[in-house]
């Protein structure tokens, strides 16, 4: 194995990158970053950054220098298609980059919503933290659309910055689907305790030519001075079809091993609908956790190792003071028991299915997590 191609220098590109040099690994790595400057993080986005001062690099993984030291090229610009048949990228710039292995790690972007106007603000990058720094420092009032991990994080983090903050959520609760029904009142209680008005099962029926507006399907019309949508991300496919990849709405389409089709190419971190052992069929994943391992695992392939993938998900959200934390996915469960004191805003719900625990959902309980996480290893480990 000569020479590495990874598109994408997000989390799973990153850490693809630096994990094959890490463990050894002799030939070239090159990483396509199409975004300005230097691989990042985002999970402080949505939580820290959007209201502080910090500089942009206070994100970046590795400072630079370090993709030079650890020889993995940075290629500034977009993979605009793949030639399966010659085995190579080729890139925006016109140039063309051969690969003896190409990892996918292309990443998810803002779901369109249709009738939305273009000037509607999304947070996905860093550059779009940027663009809205000023919007919300000028802001009293703040819509923001999509009561999901973000939406959530988004309204704890404004309203204890002292903004008027209205949360939109189309469906009957918060975070529905994503964690328990208990957690998500729990959560969107103490949202609420902070000021945030959540309007729930509220239908967006038209939008504001001027992105500051909406009217909801029961005729209320909501406007503020800031609106931000954070209605879910789609997984970037395009790219892939393209080159005569399966993909669907879900991902990108792999097996067990991030392998798809071509046996020189694999799909990893948010792009990817991968069969997933502990889910038991295939799934997309979104999280630091499932971007980083997926990764890191391809980079184990090819450096010659042959265990399947077998790790746990799991994730975090921090909405203001509280931490969510997440081991294993709710997905199934049909019981749920709660300890601790969610008063305090200190509690754990284990989810199960049928007998077997399958999900521990932590707010502020970094002890539980840990062990849930142990506990549903040794599980899957048992069982495969
Ligand atoms: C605001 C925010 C907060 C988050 N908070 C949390 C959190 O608290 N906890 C958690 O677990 N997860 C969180 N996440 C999710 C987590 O960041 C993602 O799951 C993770 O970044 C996915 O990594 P990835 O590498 O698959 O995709 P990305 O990080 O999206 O990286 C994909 C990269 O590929 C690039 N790309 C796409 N197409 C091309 C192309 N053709 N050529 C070159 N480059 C291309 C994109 O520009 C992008 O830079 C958050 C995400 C956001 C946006």
């Amino acid at each position: 194995m000569q020479r590495v191609v990874i598109i994408g220098g997000g989390q799973a590109g990153a850490h693809g990158a630096m994990h094959l040099r890490a463990r050894g690994f002799m030939g070239e790595i090159h990483l396509v970053h199409a975004e300005p400057g230097l691989p990042y993080q985002r999970p402080p986005l949505s939580k820290t950054f959007i209201l502080d001062e910090s500089p942009p690099e206070s994100l970046d993984f590795r400072p630079a220098g370090f993709y030079e030291k650890e020889r993995i090229t940075l290629h500034p610009t977009k993979a605009v298609a793949i030639d399966r048949a010659r085995g190579e990228v080729q890139l925006g710039d016109g140039t063309g980059l051969a690969y003896d292995a190409l990892i996918l790690a292309l990443g998810a972007a803002p779901r369109p919503l249709p009738g939305a106007p273009s000037s509607l603000l999304m947070l996905r990058t860093r550059e779009d933290a940027l663009r809205l720094r000023p919007r919300i420092a000028a802001s009293r009032e703040v819509l923001i659309v999509g009561g999901g991990f973000i939406g959530c994080e988004l309204a704890a983090a404004l309203a204890g910055a002292g903004r008027k903050v209205r949360l939109i959520e189309a469906q009957d609760e918060v975070m529905q689907g994503r964690v328990s029904p208990l957690t998500a009142r729990l959560l969107r209680e103490a949202l609420e305790a902070e000021g945030v008005e959540v309007l729930r099962a509220a239908r967006i029926a038209a939008w504001d030519e001027d992105g500051l507006g909406v009217r909801l399907a029961d005729g209320r019309a909501l406007r503020a001075d800031l609106l931000l949508a954070a209605t879910g991300v789609a997984p970037e496919t395009a790219l892939a079809a393209e080159a005569g990849l399966a993909v669907s709405p879900s991902g990108i389409e792999a097996g067990a091993d991030f392998r798809i089709l071509d046996p020189a190419i694999f799909a990893v971190g948010d792009c990817v609908f991968a069969h997933n052992l502990f889910a038991g069929g295939p799934v997309r994943l979104e999280s630091v956790q499932h971007a980083t391992d997926s990764a890191r695992h391809v980079a184990e392939l090819l450096l010659g190792a042959s265990a399947p993938y077998r790790k746990v998900p799991w994730f975090w959200s921090d909405q203001g003071k509280r931490r969510l934390q997440i081991a294993g996915l709710i997905a199934g469960c049909d019981a749920f028991r709660i300890e601790g004191d969610p008063g305090a805003m200190s509690f754990s719900v284990y989810g199960y299915r049928g007998e077997e625990l399958r999900c521990v959902e932590s707010v502020n309980r970094p002890a539980d997590h840990i062990r849930a996480r142990k506990a549903l290893t040794e599980a899957l480990d048992a069982a495969s």
